[in-house]
């Protein structure tokens, strides 16, 4: 992994915690309210520190079972392609 800000691969591991200690997690909006309450669908943070220009990032711990089922969100990319690629500038560049 690479720092987002710099391009800088000093980057320190480490993990985001909130006043009392609590690790923060990602919480996936699509599962319903009481299985939210029971913890389900929340996902470690890991959190990235850049020691070259101090610049703080995180990625999700996605477990294999939410690869499968969210895989279809790359269906969307085409779209993505299709407006950099309708984009004037870009293609004279
Ligand atoms: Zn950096």
């Amino acid at each position: 992994m690479k720092c987002t800000a710099c391009g800088s691969s000093a980057l320190v591991e480490g993990t985001v915690k909130d006043t009392n200690g609590a690790s923060v997690s990602f919480s996936l909006n699509d599962v319903p309210t009481l299985k939210a309450i029971f913890g389900v669908g929340n996902r470690k943070v890991q959190a990235y520190g850049c020691i070259r220009c101090h610049n703080l990032q995180f990625s999700v711990a996605f477990s294999e079972k939410d690869f499968e089922r969210y895989q279809q969100f790359e269906g969307e990319q085409p779209d993505v392609l299709e407006r950099i690629n309708s984009d004037p500038k870009k293609l004279k560049s």
